[in-house]
């Protein structure tokens, strides 16, 4: 499921960019290039209209100008065309190859500085000098015509303006160089450029439209990337909003969390990510509806946002879980603040008992290997969020309403759950829970009186597992009541085997887990497991641990006294471990009280526990209760607890839990001699094998040697 979800929002977040990216800088770019495009070609337009109204201007002077450089060109032969030519009102100067000026006629006010215009039609490149005097036109070199502004020009323009103001066309001087006898010579005329009011204003007209034009579209371009900005924040507002409770969502959670807890300025601010849970939501929905239960979520994301500080993060993150962001100073105000929160959102509606959890995970500043404090640059603020669920899920149970603050721990515990959880089924279909005999002697003479069936799982992935790290869990999950059929039945299967054999088994007790005495029908459920065995009654204890006397009393009476009158013995385990039940043996007409281990660990003789211990046997005794010393590992304490007329002990002293086999060879062994049947054991199936297998030669039992 995480990892789907996981999934989901990483998609959601690519379209997320992908929608601001195309509604930002997607738009704007588009309308920059558009815009940039647009006054490029009015430009352009522009350049080329002044190049044609150039053209139209001074073309017809400048045909008349060639004619006359041609003129002089002939008059160099023959004199009489050049003094035709000085005749009219053309000022020209006369250049030979090296710029010295070889002839003059009028004023010369033409200046060295010169360049070309490039005709209209784009074929024809002149020649033109600057005037001197006026110096309005100037060919600038990449052949675009330009006005030359300048002080002069200013002066010139207003005098020839009051000329424009009486109807009258304004004249420029340009000086246009044609050259002549095969490139050797340079004529150089002086030309007149005349505009009147009616074509200078429509010049005006039509380049103030194209700035028009350009102005609008700079307006139009504004407009759209306003409004642009503006749907994207509208955007931006819908897709981090919680579609339940109008706040923040998930995604503004991880994008915003995710830089906040990377960010530079921050490296050394410890921060704590948190999930209020709000537990019995689903509760609520049941009993109004799922609608009265999305306004009471309303009303949760608004008190948590009121309480957060500024800086601090809130969004809506799964059904019930709210996920937080809060700067974290130490264990201690962290624990106050929340528990103080979740007391407020208990009022949010004061008319019903809610119940909230916080998970917590926190995140202190990141060293590097040379203990300097960089950016928690791997740092994920889902990876965070979810080890605080985790600390609710593996905490919660014990403590209602608590503050649980994750650590690695918890993790590897909730892995290990998992695998166990998953694995279980498997692991009885495949046989692979052993049952171990832990034997049960005598302490006086040293016999052989019985042995507990300890359950073991032989993993082939995970090896030897322990029970302490699996019956837990079992407890927790419900799965326990299967293994206590499983116990049961084998036990009972390896009895009445045994007991083909020839052998004298003794009784055997089962631990029978608290949780299986919600079962009513109990008793009857063991008797036929037992039956089906066809193992006697009289050879099966069983255990009850002491703790479970706490529950339904009633119940457990009722079973207990059904197990009784079906010839089964149970015995009350851990006794003495913590839970003061002798009130239960009051009520409770039980064959067995099994000392807990705790009395014998690290007590030396004259000890008061000693005293506990003489004193717990005597009241067995005179409530008719046989007794077991459990986790008796020294000589001493054996001696100790045979002077007490305890009636057995179990414990390293002198057997640890052993493998079926090799109880079987004890069992042989109490026989006596060589004449005890050679029997070997038989692999179990579903039902119990009850021919007469064959077992080795039983070994002699060391009791009172202490056991590896
Ligand atoms: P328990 O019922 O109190 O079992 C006795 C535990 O004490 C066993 O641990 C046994 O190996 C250990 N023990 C016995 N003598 C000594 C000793 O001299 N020194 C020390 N240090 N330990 C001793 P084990 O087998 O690890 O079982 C642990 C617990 O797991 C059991 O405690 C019982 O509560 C549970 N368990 C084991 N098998 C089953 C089963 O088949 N069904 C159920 N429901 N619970 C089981
Ligand atoms: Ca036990
Ligand atoms: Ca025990």
């Amino acid at each position: 499921m995480g990892k789907i979800r996981n999934k989901r929002n990483k998609k959601r977040v690519r379209l997320y960019k992908k929608v601001r990216n195309v509604s930002s800088w997607g738009t704007l770019g588009v309308l920059l290039f558009l815009n940039i495009l647009f006054i490029a070609t009015v430009a352009l337009f522009t350049g080329y209209f002044c190049q044609y109204l150039m053209e139209s201007k001074i073309d017809a002077d400048y045909e008349a100008l060639v004619r006359e450089a041609r003129i002089y060109e002939a008059a160099s032969e023959d004199n009489s065309f050049a003094e035709y030519l000085k005749k009219g009102d053309r000022e020209f100067i006369v250049k030979d190859s090296s710029g010295n000026i070889i002839d003059q006629y009028g004023k010369n006010t033409c200046s060295n500085e010169g360049g070309y215009i490039l005709m209209a039609n784009g074929s024809e490149k002149r020649n033109i000098y600057k005037d001197t005097e006026h110096g309005l036109f100037f060919a600038a070199e990449n052949h675009e015509i330009s006005f030359d502004i300048f002080d002069g020009f200013k002066l010139y323009f207003n005098e020839e303006y009051k000329k424009l103001e009486n109807g009258e066309s304004i004249r420029f001087p340009v000086w246009i160089s044609v050259s002549i006898n095969g490139g050797t010579k340079e004529f150089i005329g002086k030309a007149y450029f005349s505009i009147n009011t009616k074509e200078l204003t429509l010049a005006g007209e039509i380049i103030g439209s194209f700035v028009l034009v350009v102005i609008i579209a700079f307006v139009v371009m504004i407009i759209f990337m306003v409004r642009s900005i503006i749907n994207f924040r509208r955007v931006v507002k819908l897709f981090y909003a919680d579609s339940i409770t109008g706040g923040h969502n998930w995604i503004w959670y991880v994008m915003y969390g995710d830089e906040k807890l990377q960010c530079r300025s921050l490296k050394k601010t410890s921060f704590a990510v948190v999930n209020i849970a709000f537990t019995n939501y689903r509760n609520y929905c049941m009993c109004h509806s799922i609608s009265e239960g999305e306004e009471i979520l309303v009303k949760i994301d608004r008190s948590l946002n009121r309480q957060i500080r500024t800086g601090e993060m809130c969004a809506h993150a799964t059904t019930e879980g709210f996920a937080l962001l809060l700067y974290f100073i130490d264990e201690a105000s962290l624990r106050q603040r929340l528990t103080q929160m979740m007391d407020i959102l208990q009022n949010v509606d004061k008319d019903h008992n809610f119940i909230f959890e916080a998970g917590v995970d926190i995140i202190r500043p990141a060293v590097n290997s040379n203990g300097v404090i960089v950016r928690r640059l791997d740092c994920s603020i889902e990876k965070a969020y979810n080890n605080a669920c985790t600390a609710i899920d593996v905490q919660g149970e014990t403590d209602p309403g608590g503050v649980f603050i994750f650590d690695d721990k918890l993790l590897e515990e909730q892995r290990w759950f998992d695998t166990v959880q998953e694995n279980q089924m498997k692991a009885v279909v495949n046989q692979e829970f052993d049952i171990y005999y832990q034997p049960k002697y005598d302490p006086k003479t040293l016999e052989l009186k019985g042995a507990e069936a300890l359950i073991r799982w032989n993993s082939p992935e995970y090896g030897f597992v322990s029970p302490g790290r699996f019956i837990p869990i079992f407890e927790k999950n419900g799965f326990i009541t299967e293994i206590d059929h499983y116990m049961i039945w084998h036990v009972a299967a390896d009895q009445k085997m045994w007991l083909d054999m020839g052998y004298k088994p003794g009784c055997v007790s089962v631990n029978v887990s608290r949780a299986h005495f919600a079962e009513k029908d109990l008793a009857v459920q063991i008797r036929d497991m037992v039956d089906s065995a066809g193992c006697p009654h009289d050879l099966l204890e069983i255990e009850l641990t002491e703790s479970a006397f706490f529950d339904d009393q009633n119940a457990m009476i009722d079973t207990i006294k059904a197990l009784k009158s079906f010839g089964f013995k149970v015995s009350m385990d851990d006794f003495g471990a913590g839970y003061s039940s002798l009130n239960s043996l009051k009520d409770m007409e039980l064959d067995v009280l099994k000392l807990d281990a705790g009395f014998f660990r690290g007590e030396k003789a004259g000890d008061r526990g000693q005293i506990v211990v003489s004193e717990t046997i005597k009241l067995a005794k005179s409530l008719n209760m046989k007794t077991v010393a459990e986790g008796v590992e020294e000589k001493e304490q054996v001696d100790f607890l045979a002077g007490q007329g305890c009636d057995m002990i179990q414990g390293y002293y002198f057997a640890k839990p052993m493998p079926k086999l090799e109880y079987m060879q004890r069992l042989a062994a109490k026989m006596q001699g060589p004449a005890a049947p050679v029997q070997q054991p038989v692999q179990q199936t579903a039902n119990p094998v009850q021919s007469a297998p064959v077992v080795p030669q039983p070994q002699q039992p060391q009791p009172g040697q202490p056991q590896q």
